[in-house]
């Protein structure tokens, strides 16, 4: 089996493509020719996409910049809300045509000296006819909202999951993962049902009490005012209440899931932390008190929902009683036809239907809105390290780097890096050492421009970072993180991840360079072996070299490497130190050192202390100064002579 399927396939992750092996550990022993033609018949039927234009801007374009809400979701269909919104006005008009029927059929054909069963028959029958129509136009209506539902729920995630793209690190360090996964998958599908049947029901209901408060005044202007004024103000009280009180309730209740979410997320992430310091029983209660609120935050809107129900519903009733008796004595005083009455007692009856659905419909409108609002706020949320709006493409680079009195604070008031200046010549290498905490990777991240300096600039070449477009300037950097990710795929797909479209011979290549070969051979399917998320199934040696190979063929002039700190043994370190030095050769590098015998391969050495760099030179230029450095050295030299090491 051939490496050079999945290249072409781009980094899907998805194991199981044709050429690769259908489930991690199992070989794949190809489709049973029996089997054959119907894959061929399957694959052949398959709709042809091709391929995606999609254009991403890091700052987003106007359209994704625009604030989210839900009407700016749908108008970007106006033919299906157009034909939804017909559909609504049929549906509403034709089903309340029935108790005006009912009362023709009362007073022409039932009344006495009125009897007339053609009249009663043709009644009938005509309440069948909108019926039916109302029937179909439901049919249509769900047909069409389900379709409409789908479409804004699928550009919904592709805005969010852009956003978060574009979202620079300092976000991410803030934000717990879990609360953003929760936004991705809890919040995007509780729009769901008032996408789909929220909505029009909603439409529907509403544009059915306007009808029938028309058909009402339409039959008796004196009854159906003394209905109003007993009525709809005390209904409008009440849904103000409820809107105030469920919006609370449900932006809580978002909350809460949002937090469940995110705890178990964390527990599962550490659960080999969680298993060796005996912290389940604790993990329990953290636990039980999250779902708790978010229990508490659910009995609230049952609450709220419980009062408001019920309460309409009894303010249906007393209009009722109101009704019998005012309409009764108008009957009896021959100020009301009988079937007038009827007709009354039947709309008024509709009257109050809806609002039982409003309320059910309202609830999930509100419940939606919550969605709405927590997903506006993710959006609404600026990267921190912004493309500037002239920004220019970085031209091809030397590599000369430069710190021109640069400061940095995370956290205002709390500098990090105080008045840092360094200059790095193209090709150079450069090892930052230093106590943990002095600020060593903190000055690798504003190379990589994932924060920008708070005093000071970072230059390439002259350019000032702020001033290039960040991919201009990623594509020519290199980096190979302290703990290197690996994505669900294939070892071949992970390599080539900073280059999709290298070539089977270039993957070699760096495969060969870096020293992996042994590795890849020992492999089951070489390049096509599956490692899981995060190259769970790799030795952390192995998976650095797989880094450096990305790394490798990423070619990039600018690398910045943070050394791992695990421990590895003296052949893997021998290995990995040959790979260095063959990434490193001709590159700038920023090399993030924790050991001594890395930062002395190093052209020179930055000493990182308290955010501030102390001392910079090369290796035997440090040692005789006799400074911090040559401290640092001594002290190492004798460790590894009681461990019995020669040091280098
Ligand atoms: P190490 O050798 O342990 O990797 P380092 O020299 O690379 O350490 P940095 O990671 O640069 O140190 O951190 C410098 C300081 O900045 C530390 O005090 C750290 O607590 C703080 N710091 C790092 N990241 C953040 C962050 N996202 N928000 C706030 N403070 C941070």
């Amino acid at each position: 089996m051939t490496w050079g399927g999945s290249v072409g396939g781009g980094f899907g992750g998805a194991p199981g493509g044709f050429g690769r092996p259908a489930v991690p550990g199992l070989p794949f022993a190809g489709i049973p020719p029996e089997l054959q033609d119907g894959v061929d018949r399957l694959v052949a039927s398959e709709p042809k996409y091709g391929e995606p234009d999609i254009v991403f801007e890091q700052n987003g374009s106007e359209q994704e910049l625009k604030r989210l809400t839900l009407w700016r979701l749908l108008n970007k269909y106006p033919g299906m809300l157009l034909l939804s919104g017909l559909l609504v006005v049929v549906i509403a008009v034709t089903g309340q045509v029935g108790p005006k029927l009912t009362e023709y059929a009362i007073n022409n054909g039932m009344t006495p000296g009125h009897y007339d069963f053609g009249v009663v028959v043709a009644m009938a029958v005509a309440y069948l006819v909108f019926i039916l129509v109302a029937a179909l136009g439901q049919r249509f209506q769900v047909q069409v909202t389900g379709r409409l539902a789908a479409w804004v729920m699928n550009d919904l995630r592709v805005k969010v999951f852009a956003h978060l793209q574009r979202l620079s690190l300092g976000f991410f360090t803030e934000e717990k993962a879990g609360v953003v996964m929760s936004r991705m998958t809890s919040d995007i599908e509780n729009l769901q049902q008032l996408l789909q049947d929220g909505l029009s029901q909603l439409a529907i209901q509403g544009l059915t009490m306007v009808v029938i408060t028309i058909i009402l005044f339409a039959t008796n202007a004196y009854l159906a005012f003394i209905t109003v004024v007993l009525i709809i103000p005390a209904l409008v009280v009440a849904s103000i209440w409820f809107k105030r009180a469920s919006e609370r309730g449900y932006d809580q209740v978002r909350d809460g899931i949002a937090n469940v979410l995110s705890d178990l997320s964390e527990s599962l992430h550490g659960v080999h932390i969680v298993t060796a310091h005996n912290r389940q029983r604790h993990n329990v209660v953290h636990h039980r008190n999250v779902v708790g609120d978010y229990r508490d935050a659910n009995n609230y809107t049952a609450h709220v929902n419980a009062l408001y129900g019920p309460g309409t519903q009894m303010l249906g009733i007393i209009g009722q009683a109101v009704m019998l008796a005012v309409g009764g004595t108008m009957v009896l005083n021959h100020q009301l036809s009988l079937g007038a009455l009827v007709a009354f007692f039947l709309y008024l009856n509709r009257f109050f239907q809806p609002i039982q659905l409003l309320v059910q419909q309202y609830n999930t409108y509100q419940q939606g809105q919550a969605s709405v609002n927590k997903l506006r706020d993710l959006c609404d949320t600026e990267p921190e390290v912004m493309e500037a709006p002239d920004a220019t493409v970085l031209p091809p680079i030397e590599g000369a780097i430069r710190f021109d009195h640069v400061s940095f604070a995370y956290v205002a008031g709390r500098p990090v890096l105080e008045d840092v200046d360094l200059t790095m010549a193209p090709g150079e290498t450069v090892a930052f050492v230093g106590p943990t905490g002095a600020g060593k990777s903190t000055m690798a991240k504003l190379v990589t421009r994932f924060y920008d300096p708070s005093e000071g600039r970072v230059t390439i070449d002259g350019h000032d970072l702020r001033s290039v477009t960040m991919h201009s300037l990623r594509s020519q950097l290199g980096v190979v993180p302290q703990e290197p990710f690996l994505f669900a795929g294939t070892i071949g797909d992970n390599i080539a991840f900073a280059r999709p479209d290298a070539t089977d011979d270039e993957i070699h290549e760096a495969v060969e360079r870096v020293g992996l070969t042994d590795v890849i051979d020992r492999m089951p399917h070489g390049l096509d072996t599956v490692v899981h998320e995060r190259g769970q199934t790799l030795s952390s040696g192995e998976r650095q070299l797989i880094a450096l190979a990305r790394a490798f063929l990423a070619h990039p002039r600018v690398l910045v490497l943070d050394e791992a700190t695990s421990n590895l043994d003296l052949q893997s370190e021998t290995k990995i130190e040959a790979a260095l030095d063959v990434l490193l050769e001709n590159r700038t590098a920023i090399l993030i050192a924790h050991r001594l015998s890395t930062a002395m391969r190093a052209d020179r050495i930055a000493v990182v202390d308290d955010g501030r760099i102390i001392e910079v030179g090369s290796h035997a230029e440090l040692v005789a100064k006799g400074g911090r450095y040559a401290e640092m050295y001594e002290t190492w030299v004798s460790q590894a002579d009681v461990a019995g090491h020669q040091p280098a």
